[in-house]
């Protein structure tokens, strides 16, 4: 028997590690599975070189519980080890700057363990002793027992064992007994051993007799030793890739549909990524891609390790490169696994470029479904936007779909303006934009459909690519004026809306949440007399700013609508007539009063303006103040009467609601106080 001090630099490891490695208590069964894989693949090789001239049995590693003894034991029948490989692997630690290290990543139990090596030392976090019961592969070994009880001193003796292989033998301590219930390492196996190369069996399967879960004969084998991933492409059918999906995740619905990544050049890189199909946006982060390395289980947070879009895809990554121990900072600033995201992206991308040209109609079946996935991944990695412009589709209202290039050859007739611009006409709301929706089409033009969270900034994306392209809501004007082909035809001087403005504003409902400006246009006698719309900038500008929740100076300011009254529709002269019966008279004294004021005010200024301010007689400094005074009377006056006008006037408040109602904003009091207007207008 030998005794003797584990070689490390700092005489308290142990309870350094028990310390620092609270977290991730779980990853301890993970290492050990992992070695006594490591080992059994290692005969193979060396049986496979001849180098190994015994029994070659099939590899397997099972692991124990016995609840009396409160051990966890994980066997294999891979190489072993002599007395000398463990005192060279064992007990030979390499450890400097130890407690630096230890307290820089207290909180990430992979980083310490990769850091030292320390993936067989992980079992003292929840052992009080570890015992190794190993017998060498190589000819006339003896078995040997190593027991150590987490002090430094370990003790190696000869041990007993028949055949070759190892036994690694944990002793939970007080903390760890929870590891003693079998329920606990099926999850935990579950987990990080699902998918190991060699099989690795937990006690047996089970039977329900008489009540009881008895044990069968067979080996409760916990995993799928060749999954999917492993396979080459050929030799998987889509029901296979399917199967494997529901075995990652078996409440999900099925994919649309996945990509088998198979790289050997630069780095090794396997996997399949499956394109989900959501229920909702709620469910986007539930079911993760998961990480491995050579089949083992290392992380199903992916966040910096590929790209952000590609979190929302299901599936596995597999690669050796990705190392298995390590912090996640240092994964996210590893070269190896930069060149893998950047390499997953144009994977990806090539793919559904792919699908569109192999299947359009199918790839146009499940757009909807995959819009939400492209677009984030165009707003987010630039290398992705430009691949993505061959296939990303818009969809309009009839619920076609065109490329860009495809669309832009469909509108460029019709929608081009004055300036050449090409304006995208879209909704976001088709029901409540449905007579904005239907007075585009019949001008001709066709109307998109942007009716998702990433719409807007999509938009802006696209606007901001291409200079000659616009995006207009179809509710930001009136059809007429969507799409300005010309310059503007007579329309009424500014005079002449301010003073037609009152009555129309004197039938605007009052509302602390948005305002209205009252502005006249000829839309023709056909179209409809009164319309309200959304200035697309304002209205773009505060949806930016509810997305983005913080920079709030547009989501503050209260929306305006504009109404727009036709001047040219008969019952709009209608309203008119009525003035000139109803006010006709006083509004003409007014005018011309007005206009008298007006030049004897403009005359004094004239005067004025060539003199120094005391050059300035005070009678005419009093007579200027004089007129100023009565003009604003004039105008108060002419204001106030047509305020009460627009108020009585019935047809004017009712033609109001029929453009609120139009746009699904007349409720309440207001729409039950329109409807009994209404039966009075028909009676
Ligand atoms: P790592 O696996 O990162 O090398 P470990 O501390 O887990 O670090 O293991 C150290 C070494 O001990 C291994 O490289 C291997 O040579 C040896 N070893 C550990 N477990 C076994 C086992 N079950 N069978 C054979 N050798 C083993």
């Amino acid at each position: 028997m030998k005794k003797g001090k584990i070689g490390v630099t700092s005489d308290n490891l142990f309870p350094i590690i028990k310390k620092f490695l609270y977290s991730d208590h779980d990853i301890f069964l993970r290492e050990i599975i992992s070695n006594a894989v490591d080992a059994t693949q290692k005969l193979r090789t060396l049986a496979n070189r001849g180098e190994y001239s015994g029994e070659m049995l099939n590899a397997k590693v099972q692991v124990k519980i016995d609840k009396d003894a409160k051990t966890i034991t994980v066997s294999d029948n891979g190489i072993g080890m002599t007395a000398e490989e463990v005192e060279k692997f064992i007990n030979q630690i390499a450890f400097s700057g130890a407690e630096e290290f230890l307290e820089k990543y207290k909180d990430d139990a992979n980083a310490i363990i990769g850091h030292f090596g320390l993936g067989f030392y992980s079992s003292f976090m929840v052992s009080s002793q570890v015992d190794i019961i190993s017998k060498s592969y190589r000819d006339g070994a003896n078995a040997i027992r190593w027991e150590c009880d987490g002090s430094p001193e370990y003790m190696l003796e000869e041990g007993e064992r028949a055949e070759v292989g190892t036994d690694i033998i944990m002793h939970m301590n007080s903390d760890s007994e929870e590891f003693l219930e079998k329920s606990r390492i099926s999850d935990i196996l579950n987990k990080y051993c699902k998918f190991l190369p060699v099989p690795v069996v937990f006690g047996k399967k089970t039977n329900w007799k008489d009540g009881k879960e008895v044990d069968t004969d067979e080996d409760n084998q916990i995993n799928d030793v060749a999954p999917a991933w492993t396979k080459k492409p050929v030799d998987l059918t889509e029901e296979d890739y399917s199967k494997f999906y529901h075995q990652l995740y078996p409440m999900a619905e099925d994919p649309l549909f996945n990509i088998h990544l198979n790289v050997d050049y630069p780095f090794n890189l396997t996997g399949i990524l499956y394109f989900p199909k959501l229920k909702n946006t709620m469910e986007v982060q539930k079911n993760k891609i998961q990480l491995y390395s050579n089949q083992v289980f290392v992380t199903d947070s992916v966040e910096g390790i590929v790209p952000e879009f590609l979190t929302l895809l299901h599936g596995v990554l597999d690669s050796p490169d990705i190392p298995l121990n390590v912090s996640r900072s240092y994964l996210q600033s590893d070269s190896n696994v930069k060149k893998i995201s950047s390499h997953i992206t144009k994977k990806v991308a090539d793919r559904l470029n792919q699908l569109f040209t192999d299947k359009r109609e199918d790839f146009e079946a499940k757009w909807d479904d995959l819009r939400l996935f492209i677009e984030y991944g165009m707003l987010t990695e630039e290398k992705f936007y430009e691949k993505a412009l061959n296939f990303f589709l818009f969809k309009n209202v009839d619920g076609k779909y065109f490329t860009i290039d495809e669309y832009e050859t469909l509108i460029k007739g019709e929608q081009t303006d004055k300036d050449k611009n090409l304006i995208y006409l879209y909704t976001n709301h088709p029901e409540e934009q449905f007579s904005f929706v239907q007075a585009a089409k019949n001008k001709g033009y066709d109307v998109l459909l942007m009716n998702n969270v990433l719409s807007t900034p999509l938009i802006n994306q696209l606007e901001q690519k291409f200079s000659n392209k616009r995006f207009v809501r179809v509710d930001s004007e009136v059809a007429e004026h969507l799409i300005v082909k010309e310059s503007p035809k007579h329309e009424l001087s500014w005079e002449e809306k301010n003073e037609l403005s009152p009555i129309f504003k004197a039938v605007c409902p009052e509302n602390k949440d948005f305002g209205f400006i009252v502005d006249f246009k000829d839309l023709g006698e056909n179209g409809n007399p009164m319309v309200i719309t959304r200035n697309e900038f304002m209205r773009r500008m505060k949806d930016m700013s509810q997305m983005q929740g913080g920079m709030s100076f547009y989501g503050d300011l209260p929306e305006n609508l504009n109404l727009v009254v036709n001047t040219s529709h008969p019952l709009i002269k209608h309203i008119f007539a009525d003035r000139d019966a109803a006010l006709g008279e006083d509004l003409e004294r007014i005018s011309s009063d007005l206009k008298t004021k007006s030049t004897e005010k403009d005359k004094l200024e004239k005067s004025k303006k060539n003199k120094k301010e005391e050059e300035i007689p005070a009678e005419e400094k009093e007579k200027s103040e004089e007129l100023e005074k009565a003009i604003n009377l004039l105008q108060d006056e002419r204001k106030g009467k047509l305020t009460v006008f627009g108020k009585e006037n019935k047809l004017a408040k009712q033609l109001v609601d029929l453009a609120l109602l139009a746009n699904g904003m007349l409720k309440g009091e207001d729409l039950d106080k329109f409807v009994k207007r209404s039966f009075e207008l028909i009676k």
